[in-house]
């Protein structure tokens, strides 16, 4: 057996080996300690002379070390017993059946219902890009794309992978590690391009990659390939749920970099990576798990192209119109369960009878919300009707076969239902007939001996006995056949019983193969049926999602929006930040306009610390998002042209983990936006510059102004507490100011949170100070300081435009007009002027020449 033992180990050497003896997982050697340490067990000793040391965990608990052990960062591979022990004499024959790390670790307990469970490849071309595949085992979902190699990181963030593969000391090793996911390196030969192609056309059962348009494109062969093997690896199984391969294209989606992503809180709040106070959490009305990844993919990855988005948007529209549907659809999916996961389980080996049941009990729902959706729906609403496909055959069989509430799992038999199967009935019959016989045994032998304590019962070790009190005992007849002494009790056997307990033995085990075989067979059907049955589930996530879009509508009384085509225009009028307006306890959420169009579409806003300035800027990228997801909008009314990218930089941390002071992340995250927007992206700056000196962040926030404004001509609302920056504002042709009203009630300031035209002066940080509790001495010197501060600050603002006016015509007058009038009436000092060479010329011969200057214009 131990040579059993170390053959397997040596095919994982990095893995924790649990084998399998009887009722426990043992571990051995290194594995044994590591695991004692990890779950806190006893260490033991296998072979004491020789001090192998052992620990083990019980084969009906064990998932729950399983997950532990992995999340601790340990991938165990588990080798079963792949013989029945009672058909085999000496040893049964063991392997490693399946390869568990964070990728694979579909133990329901870990997997959270509405979170996928990816595992993603990347393989890296040699021209900068980087070909995907990431696949979730549990839903059998199957994507690929091709991303340029800076956008590595914001797929991360958007797929979210539980695993990431790469080629073994490939460079983007630091980017998986720096955003805290698992690695795993393998060889490089393993991302071979010819093999990805060989072994997709053979995972997908097709002849050429051709309808998928990737034959041509070996970085995301190469990581298909990849991902296959390591999956097969893992499972040591076909993957028979893996069955389609989706091409994802990220041009036809609204982009959102990670930071962007972060900082919307979408899916996970910035505080502590929950799901509460997130985007998510407002809009998710969704009754599956299915429907709440589906709402979770659309959240974090919206449409950027108007048909598209108002193909989804009208579904959303007709169920939030019509109330009898969509209460119709939510009753007809509460309690619907997990089909998809619970097929794919079932396709790939797995699973259990109440797998099987709760994938019958969901397709019989199907005919039920076909009739709900009626024929004359929305287009998107008539597709989901059409692919809700309610494979009745499928579902009947498991109905027919199965009980109504079969147990957990199928190791005890009672799954399947009296009368299904006649050899089965018989068997149950017989075994149930030899209990009955050892009841009236018991009766009879009682009578006989007239010993009422006397009874027959049952253990695992001895079989049937008749038990009789330790007084009696010497009583019995000459054929009892002592079996078990206990302190107060013998136990003994007769050949009757010994007869009989092999009749219910026998008959209870042919039962228990039989109702194998039967819930082998369910299993194969729907392995066959699985194409139609994922569909079903996908049909039902999307019409779940778009439900669940019209209940948030419905509940938080959001209105349409308006999507137009490319362009300048964003209009939200009286519009609402979803999450402060559901967390704001008692306060009314005050409501404000956003205005953007060709001519206006550089916003600075101006206004005191806590006023709301970040809400603003929040909830215009918030509706925009939702807009674009095809949902409906916190808002009065809403006109958008598609947006292409949202960018944000709003208020980041410093990112210690990767060496980067706050300035740092804000000028990087900056970089970024002046790099990548386009005229159709939607550009949210808060407090740009504000991470390093006054003057410093001044100049640079004024100039990543003017670049926005001049050169990207994106629509942009760029909040900040430089109020130097509304001169500039002011100046621009396409920008103006705006600024959040407060009111001043002695020392005491009212935030009103209205947004109004108009730039502001005043920061008010002093007054938020005293609201913080900053001692009264501090806060008066403060004061002192500001008021000389502003006093020689006075015209800076000025200067700059005055520097800014050398590219503005319009500007330029005022600084042009004394050489322009030296010019016209001096010609000969002008052209002096001209020749001086300034760099050797003393101050004071300036000077000189400046009177001289001055007398001739006085004279002129
Ligand atoms: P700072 O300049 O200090 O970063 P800010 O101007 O960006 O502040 P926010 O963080 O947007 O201020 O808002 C501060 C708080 O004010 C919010 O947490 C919220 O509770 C409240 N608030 C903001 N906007 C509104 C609104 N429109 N209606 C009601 N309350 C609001």
């Amino acid at each position: 057996m131990m040579r059993q033992f170390h053959a397997a180990k040596k095919k994982h050497p990095d893995a924790l080996l649990f084998f399998r003896m009887g009722d426990f997982y043992e571990m051995f050697f290194e594995d044994a300690k590591v695991a004692a340490e990890v779950l806190g067990l006893a260490l033991t000793a296998r072979d004491k002379a020789k001090k192998v040391p052992m620990a083990g965990v019980p084969v009906r608990a064990f998932e729950n070390y399983l997950v532990r052990l992995v999340r601790a960062g340990h991938t165990v591979a588990i080798c079963e017993q792949l013989q029945d022990p009672r058909e085999v004499k000496g040893i049964v024959d063991r392997d490693v059946v399946r390869v568990v790390s964070p990728g694979t670790l579909v133990e329901d307990d870990a997997l959270s219902g509405n979170r996928p469970l990816f595992v993603l490849a990347a393989s890296p071309e040699e021209n900068g890009e980087i070909g995907l595949a990431w696949a979730d085992i549990s839903t059998g979902s199957f994507r690929c794309s091709r991303v340029a190699a800076h956008r590595f990181a914001e797929e991360l963030t958007r797929i979210e992978p539980a695993e990431v593969v790469l080629p073994e000391d490939h460079p983007l090793a630091a980017e998986v590690q720096q955003a805290g996911l698992p690695l795993c390196q393998r060889p490089t030969w393993e991302f071979d391009p010819r093999d990805g192609a060989r072994d997709l056309t053979e995972q997908l059962h097709t002849s050429s990659l051709e309808a998928f348009g990737i034959e041509n494109q070996p970085a995301i062969l190469g990581a298909c390939g990849a991902l296959l093997r390591f999956l097969r690896d893992h499972q040591k199984s076909a993957l028979e749920q893996v069955r389609d391969l989706h091409v994802h294209q990220p041009d036809r989606h609204l982009a959102l970099d990670g930071a962007t992503r972060r900082t919307l809180e979408i899916v996970r709040s910035q505080k502590d990576g929950g799901r509460q106070n997130t985007l998510l959490a407002v809009v998710d009305r969704t009754s599956t798990p299915m429907g709440g990844r589906q709402l979770r993919d659309w959240l974090l990855e919206p449409l950027c192209e108007q048909d598209a988005i108002l193909i989804r948007q009208e579904a959303v529209t007709a169920l939030h119109a019509d109330d009898e549907v969509r209460r119709g659809v939510g009753e007809a999916l509460d309690g619907f369960g997990d089909l998809e996961r619970a097929a794919a389980r079932l396709a790939g080996g797995g699973g259990n009878p109440r797998d099987l049941l709760g994938i019958a009990l969901a397709l019989d729902r199907v005919p039920k919300l076909r009739k709900i959706l009626g024929e004359d729906q929305a287009p998107a609403l008539d597709t989901v009707r059409q692919r809700l496909d309610p494979c009745s055959e499928t579902a009947a069989e498991i109905l027919r076969t199965l009980l109504d509430s079969p147990p957990l799992t199928l190791s005890e038999g009672g799954v399947v239902r009296d009368g299904f199967h006649p050899d089965l009935d018989e068997l149950r019959a017989l075994a149930k007939g030899g209990k009955d016989y050892l009841a009236e045994l018991q009766v009879r032998e009682a009578k006989r001996m007239g010993m009422s304590t006397l009874k027959v019962g049952f253990n695992r070790v001895f079989g049937y006995y008749i038990e009789v009190s330790r007084a009696q005992s010497q009583n019995v007849p000459a054929d009892y056949v002592r079996k078990q002494t206990l302190k107060n009790a013998e136990r003994f056997v007769t050949p009757e019983l010994k007869e009989y307990e092999a009749k219910v033995f026998g008959a209870e085990e042919k039962a228990r193969d039989l109702e194998h075989q039967i819930f082998s067979q369910l299993r194969k059907t729907v392995a066959v049926e699985l194409p139609r049955i994922l569909q079903t589930a996908m049909a039902v996530a999307e019409l779940d999602a778009l439900a669940g879009l019209a209940c948030a509508a419905v509940e938080h009384a959001w209105t349409r929006p308006e999507i137009l085509p490319p362009g300048r225009t964003l209009e939200i009028s009286e519009g609402r930040h979803p999450v402060v307006e559901s967390a704001l306890l008692g306060e009314p959420f005050v409501p404000n306009d956003t205005k953007l169009d060709a001519d206006s579409r550089l916003v600075v806003l101006t206004g005191p610390n806590m006023s709301g300035k970040s809400t603003w800027l929040r909830q215009t990228a918030l509706i925009v998002l939702l807009a674009q997801v095809g949902s409906f909008v916190p808002a009065k009314k809403t006109r958008i042209a598609v947006v292409d990218r949202i960018f944000t930089r709003l208020g980041s941390g410093d990112d210690i983990s990767r060496g980067q002071s706050t300035f740092m992340v804000e000028m990087v995250e900056t970089a970024g936006i002046l790099r990548g927007a386009t005229e159709s992206s939607l550009l949210l700056l808060d407090e740009v510059g504000r991470g390093t000196s006054t003057f410093d962040g001044l100049a640079i926030a004024w100039a990543v102004c003017e670049e926005v404004h001049d050169r990207l001509g994106a629509r942009c609302l760029f909040a900040t507490h430089y109020h130097q920056l509304t001169d500039l504002a002011e100046a621009l042709d396409s920008a103006r100011n705006m600024n959040v009203a407060v009111r001043e009630w002695g020392e005491d300031i009212v935030f009103l949170h209205r947004i109004e035209e108009g730039g502001t002066d005043r920061s008010y940080g002093v007054h938020v100070a005293r609201l913080a509790g900053i001692p009264p001495a501090v806060l008066e010197r403060a004061k002192e300081v500001l008021a000389r501060l502003e006093r020689d600050e006075e015209g800076l603002s000025r200067r700059i435009l005055a520097k800014h006016a050398t590219h503005d015509p319009k500007l330029s007058v005022v600084q042009v007009s004394l050489f322009d009038l030296l010019k016209e009436n001096e010609p000969a000092l002008a052209a002096e002027i001209r020749a001086l060479d300034l760099d050797s010329l003393p101050p004071i011969e300036a000077w000189k020449m400046l009177l001289r200057v001055r007398s001739a214009l006085e004279s002129s």
